[in-house]
């Protein structure tokens, strides 16, 4: 059987890393995407995986991830993250705009750069992991919340307009993980990261990896439309 490939962005840390082991351990040629070319390189040599260094908030650094990936059947659409807690009457647009570069058009980017080589495939899977954040609202979130309801909106749209066509479209919906994702949030504040998750055990990295493998080795007849996950004690 040949080989898949299966590209997976924001590969560099947390659910993206994880995915990339789990998915190359299932037997898929794996390209990883993200910023930081050192945690890159080191992951491709673990995975036998090819490593190429890509900002999803600057058009020319997908133009030239998009032109060296050979062929795709599977994106994993990860790269993303949030800044700030702000109400929003004290809305910090700096943040704003970080969320919506990365979250929205980072993820439209990349989609449309590759939508040719995963319909071309004959059996492509946009994978997407979103967020409990995009289809909820809480004090403090609307920037992320916003931003990932409108990832959503992109990402679900994909399935209508490519039902004719080879390629399956998966929503990931996790509630809390625990990754560099709350650090970062908080710019580096690890005790106001480590209070996220307070009073329940979150969910890991590989918890979501799991199910992003699950869902991209299902028969190709089979859609998995939307999957939520959460903490046990997270409503
Ligand atoms: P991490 O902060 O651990 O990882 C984020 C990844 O995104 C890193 O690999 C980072 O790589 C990459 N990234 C960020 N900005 C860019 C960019 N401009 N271009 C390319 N890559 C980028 O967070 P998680 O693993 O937790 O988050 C992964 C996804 O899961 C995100 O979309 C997040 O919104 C979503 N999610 C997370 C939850 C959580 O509780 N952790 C819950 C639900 C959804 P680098 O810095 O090297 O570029």
């Amino acid at each position: 059987m040949t080989t898949r490939t299966a590209v997976i962005t924001g590969a560099s840390a947390g659910i993206g890393a994880a995915t990339a082991r789990s998915l190359a351990r299932a037997g898929f040629h794996v390209v990883l995407g993200a910023r930081r070319a050192d945690k890159l390189e080191a992951l491709a040599e673990e995975t036998s995986g090819t490593a190429l260094t890509l900002d999803v908030t600057d058009a020319d650094s997908v133009a030239s991830f998009v032109e060296r990936v050979p062929e795709c059947h599977v994106l994993v659409n990860n790269a993303g993250g949030a800044k700030g807690l702000e109400r929003v009457d004290e809305a910090d647009e700096d943040h704003w705009r970080w969320m919506w570069e990365t979250n929205v058009l980072g993820t439209l980017r990349v989609t449309k750069s590759l939508l040719p080589k995963l319909v071309a495939s004959g059996d492509g899977h946009v994978i997407t992991v979103t967020s409990i954040a995009g289809h909820g609202v809480y004090p403090g979130g609307a920037g992320y919340t916003s931003s990932k309801h409108a990832q959503a909106a992109l990402h679900q749209t994909l399935r209508a307009e490519h039902l004719g066509d080879p390629v399956r479209v998966t929503e990931i919906v996790p509630g809390a993980v625990q990754t560099e994702f709350s650090v970062n949030r908080f710019d580096g504040d690890a005790d106001r990261a480590a209070k996220v998750y307070e009073g329940y055990q979150p969910l890991t990295a590989e918890d979501v990896a799991d199910v992003v493998s699950f869902a991209a080795t299902r028969p190709s007849h089979v859609n998995l439309d939307q999957i939520v996950m959460k903490p046990r004690a997270q409503l």
